[in-house]
């Protein structure tokens, strides 16, 4: 398995696509910050992994509460 692990997302704000990484090393469940390129707010991701080794992301924008 690769420690890092490349995503495509798609920004809950203007709809772009960005790539990310993820980073396997930081454990199962993971909560980040990353910025959209194109409108530059933040998009926050929550990573999960399973116990198969699975990664699903849940992608929240700050307007979600
Ligand atoms: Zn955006």
């Amino acid at each position: 398995m690769e420690p890092i692990e490349e995503k495509t997302i798609s920004c809950p704000y203007c709809g772009e696509i960005i790539s990310i990484e993820v980073d396997s090393t930081g454990g199962m469940n993971q909560d980040f910050f990353e910025e959209c390129p194109v409108c530059c707010r933040p998009i926050e991701i929550v990573a999960r992994r399973d116990y198969e080794g699975n990664l699903s992301l849940i992608i929240k924008s700050e307007d979600d509460v």
